[in-house]
């Protein structure tokens, strides 16, 4: 239920995504924006409109959380600390976005990026 993730997205990040007025500051800003499949503003927009597919969006799982976004919006509602708080929700229902067993060649990356990617991927 949508206004059920609203409120949930509230409850984790402490952030107000109705004080967003899409000004675009966040995806201008953002390193990741290229790689995403919509923008940060256009995420808090689906948000605001209660649109339920939002929790399908890639961008939020692209999103590296460096929080420049965070620094950038000048309402404080702080898109890279609303998309933890999904990516939380999403984990907490035992939705891992990463499968290890499918990964090859694990033994070339840097220990640091496989850790970080599995407390961000993996419930
Ligand atoms: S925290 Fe995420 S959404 Fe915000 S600027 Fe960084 S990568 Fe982009
Ligand atoms: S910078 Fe803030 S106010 Fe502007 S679009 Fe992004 S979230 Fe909304």
């Amino acid at each position: 239920m949508v206004s059920e993730l609203i409120e949930k997205v509230r409850s984790i990040s402490g952030k107000n995504i109705y004080s967003c007025y899409q000004c675009g500051m966040c995806s201008a800003s953002c390193p990741m924006a290229p790689f995403m499949d919509i923008l940060p503003h256009q995420v808090i927009r689906l948000l605001q409109l209660g649109n339920p597919d939002v929790v399908n969006v890639k961008s939020i799982w692209v999103c590296v959380s460096c929080m420049t976004c965070t620094d950038r919006c000048p309402r404080k509602v702080d898109p890279g600390t609303i998309f933890e708080a999904i990516r939380l929700i999403t984990l907490r229902k035992g939705i891992d976005r990463i499968k290890y067993r499918e990964l090859k060649d694990l033994h070339k990356a840097p220990s640091m990026a496989l850790i970080a990617v599995s407390r961000k991927m993996t419930g």
